[in-house]
C-alpha cells in the first residue's frame, strides 16, 4: 500500500514537536514532512531521535515564501497539512505584530492555496480560544464554536483572520478542512517564554517568577499529548468544514497555577514579583468541548497529575531548555520584565 505523506508545519515548535512524537511511534504507515523556519521558538534537539528515521524528513523553509511553498507541494503532493506554524508570543504581538500578520495570515493564505493546488484531502488548521475574545469573569458562559470571533490582540487577531480565510477556502473552493481551536497547553518542550515553563525554569534557577497585574486571570489548562490526540481523532474523524474547541476543563487562575509550581518545587509566595499587567490582557477564556467529545476524543491527563509530569520533566531536561536562556530569550527578559 502507497504511503500517505503528512505535512506538518511547525513541528520544531512545543505542540507540533509534541504531536510528531505521538504520532510517528504509532502511524507506521504515514510518512512525516517537517517543515518549519526554525525561529527563535523553532529548534531540532526534540527530533535527534528521527534523524535516521525513514519516515521522517525535516524541511527549513518560511511559509510566507509562496514560490517555495508552491513547488514543494508541488513536488511532493502531500495527501494531508496540519497546520501548527504561527508566531504565538502575545507579548510579542504587542510590541511588533508584523510577523505575526506575515507569518499567521499570508503564511496560512500560501499553505491553503498550494493545498487547493493539488487537492489534499485534508487540511487541519491549529487555531486558539484567543479568537473568541474574553468572557466576563463572573460569567459561567463557555465559548462554542459558533460563538462571535471577537479577538483583542494582534496575535488572537491574526489567528482569527487565518480561521476566517481557511473556512473561506472550504466556502468558496470545498477544500476539505478542519480548524482545532485548542486552549492553552502545556507540557514538555515548551519554549520558556510561555507561563508554565518560565515559572517552573525561574524556580529551578532561585529566581524571581513575574506575574501580570492581580493574577487572577483565568485559563483553561490542556496537556500536550491530549491535544495530540485530538488533532489525530479530528484528521481521521473530524466532518469536513467543521470547527472543534479542545479545552479540558481544568480552569485556573495564573496564581493558582504559580502556587502549585512554587509548592511543587518547595518555595513560597516570595518568589512572586507582580509586574505591570499586559495592555488588553483577557480575563478569562473557558470553551466548550462537547463537539469533540462526540468524536470519542476525552482528555487523559488531570491538571494534578499533568503539572507533576511536566515540573519532572523540566527537572530532568535542564539540558534541552538551558541552551535557550542565552541570546534572545534572555534579551527579551531584560527589555520586558525590567523589575526583576
Ligand atoms: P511555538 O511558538 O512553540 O512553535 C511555533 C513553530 O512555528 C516554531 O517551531 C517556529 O519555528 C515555526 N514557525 C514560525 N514562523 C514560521 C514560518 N514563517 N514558517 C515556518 N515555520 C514557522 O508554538 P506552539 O505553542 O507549539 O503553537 C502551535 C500552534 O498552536 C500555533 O498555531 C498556535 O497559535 C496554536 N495554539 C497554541 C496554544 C498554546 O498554548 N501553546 C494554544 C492554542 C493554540
Amino acid at each position: 500500500m502507497k504511503q500517505e505523506k503528512i505535512l506538518v508545519t511547525g513541528g520544531a515548535g512545543f505542540i507540533g514537536g509534541n504531536f510528531i512524537h505521538n504520532f510517528i511511534r504509532t502511524n507506521p504507515d504515514y510518512h512525516i514532512f517537517n517543515l518549519d523556519l526554525l525561529t527563535y521558538a523553532g529548534e531540532l534537539q526534540k527530533h535527534r531521535h528521527l534523524e535516521n528515521d525513514r519516515n521522517y524528513t525535516f524541511i527549513q523553509m518560511d511559509i510566507t515564501n509562496f514560490d517555495a511553498i508552491t513547488e514543494l507541494f508541488q513536488r511532493e503532493k502531500f495527501d494531508y497539512v496540519i497546520h501548527f506554524a504561527a508566531e504565538t508570543h502575545v507579548d510579542r504581538a504587542i510590541i511588533n505584530s508584523e510577523t505575526f500578520i506575515k507569518t499567521n495570515v499570508l503564511g496560512t493564505q500560501n499553505l491553503l492555496e498550494a493545498s487547493k493546488e493539488i487537492g489534499v484531502k485534508k487540511f487541519v488548521h491549529i487555531s486558539t480560544d484567543e479568537v473568541y475574545g474574553d468572557l466576563a469573569y463572573d460569567s459561567t458562559e463557555k465559548f462554542s464554536e459558533i460563538s462571535p470571533v471577537q479577538p483583542n490582540n494582534t496575535y488572537s487577531a491574526s489567528k482569527a483572520s487565518a480561521d476566517l480565510i481557511v473556512q473561506a477556502y472550504y466556502k468558496t473552493y470545498g477544500l476539505p478542512m478542519n480548524i482545532v481551536r485548542f486552549s492553552n497547553n502545556y507540557g514538555p518542550y515548551q519554549f520558556p517564554e510561555k507561563l508554565i515553563p518560565l515559572t517552573i525554569i525561574r524556580l529551578l534557577n532561585d529566581e524571581k517568577v513575574p506575574i501580570y497585574g492581580d493574577g487572577k486571570n483565568i485559563r483553561d489548562w490542556l496537556y500536550v499529548k491530549d491535544a495530540s490526540r485530538a488533532v489525530v481523532i479530528v484528521l481521521h474523524k473530524g466532518i469536513p468544514g467543521e470547527i472543534y474547541n479542545v479545552s479540558a476543563n481544568n480552569e485556573k487562575r495564573n496564581i493558582d497555577v504559580v502556587r502549585t509550581i512554587l509548592q511543587e518545587l518547595g518555595k513560597t509566595e516570595s518568589s512572586i514579583e507582580y509586574v505591570k499587567d499586559r495592555p488588553g490582557h483577557d480575563r478569562k477564556y473557558v470553551m466548550d468541548s462537547s463537539k469533540i467529545k462526540s468524536l470519542g476524543w476525552r482528555p487523559n491527563t488531570s491538571f494534578e497529575q499533568g503539572i507533576k509530569q511536566t515540573i519532572a520533566w523540566y527537572r530532568e531536561n535542564k539540558i534541552w531548555w538551558s541552551p535557550l536562556l542565552k541570546g534572545e530569550l534572555n534579551d527579551f527578559f531584560q527589555r520586558h520584565y525590567t523589575n526583576l
